[in-house]
């Protein structure tokens, strides 16, 4: 069935999207999956939703016509109130999913997707919580935001409405069950901890026990992983395993685009850095 594409925290770079696609339509690939952070950054609404209209879904089109599945989703950075026009804009093509708590059946394998993430400084929270019962919160930036219609939310006490809301272990523990798990490849926004696929810049590890918990009793054939950029140039590592699973974090480039070019059946991943052009 030929080669996948495994991207991640592409932030809206069209160039980094473009040349995903063309890369897709080079090496044959029949599956490219982006494991969230899609949009553009910041915290401006109508920049994303914009995003959204006139950038991915004529994109999304090309890869319905091109013949390519596509399976991402939405994660900490992009706001959460975009959620519906990003299922109605997936919803217009057949081969785009938004595996977001879901398992969508392809080939041979099942793919399931997750893009809640454990606590961090920031105060975007829309995604955010605690990664399980004893979670001790990470010094914060501010008070919390979560995106609402038209504008923000503010949560003045974040630790204390965090506490109100389920755990990672206990979100994670809710997706559906893989029918064989060594058929069922997790796209997992945030690292598990452990594997030195989430050290920040500075060298403070901050993935999360929790999905390395899951990993070792679901035991999936793959856990593909993103959200901290610049793991693996701080740690040198963006591949390692957890009993049989293989758990991938290629992270995401400043100066081209990472990506991951892998085969399931024989289980061979390459990670490549291309060069995007400069405009676009
Ligand atoms: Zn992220």
């Amino acid at each position: 069935m030929g080669p996948f594409l495994y991207v991640t925290d592409l932030h809206g770079d069209r160039r980094k999207y473009e040349r995903t696609l063309s890369l897709a339509v080079e090496t044959g690939a029949w599956l490219v999956l982006n494991g969230g952070d899609m949009f553009p950054h910041g915290r401006m609404q109508e920049d994303q939703g914009e995003f959204l209209r006139e950038f991915l879904d004529p994109h999304f089109a090309r890869y319905q016509e091109a013949g390519i599945r596509y399976f991402g989703f939405p994660a900490n950075d992009d706001l959460r109130v975009h959620d519906p026009l990003f299922d109605e804009i997936c919803s217009r093509y057949p081969l785009v999913e938004n595996i977001a708590g879901r398992k969508v059946a392809a080939g041979p394998y099942e793919f399931l997707g997750f893009n809640l993430v454990t606590d961090f400084p920031f105060r975007l929270k829309d995604r955010a919580r605690m990664d399980d019962g004893a979670f001790a919160f990470p010094a914060q930036f501010g008070t919390g935001v979560l995106s609402r219609p038209g504008g923000w939310e503010e949560i003045p006490d974040w630790k204390a409405y965090a506490r109100t809301l389920p755990t990672i272990e206990e979100e994670l523990a809710a997706l559906p069950p893989p029918g064989d798990p060594s058929r069922a490849v997790y796209v997992i926004h945030g690292p598990p901890a452990g594997l030195e696929l989430d050290v920040v810049r500075g060298g403070q590890r901050v993935g999360s026990p929790a999905t390395a918990r899951f990993i070792r009793t679901v035991r999936p054939r793959l856990t593909l992983h993103g959200h901290i950029h610049e793991s693996p140039d701080e740690s040198g590592v963006w591949m390692g395993r957890l009993g049989e699973t293989v758990c991938i974090q290629p992270g995401q480039s400043a100066s081209g685009l990472s990506v991951v070019v892998g085969e399931l059946e024989e289980m061979r991943f390459d990670r490549r850095i291309l060069p995007v052009g400069c405009n676009g």
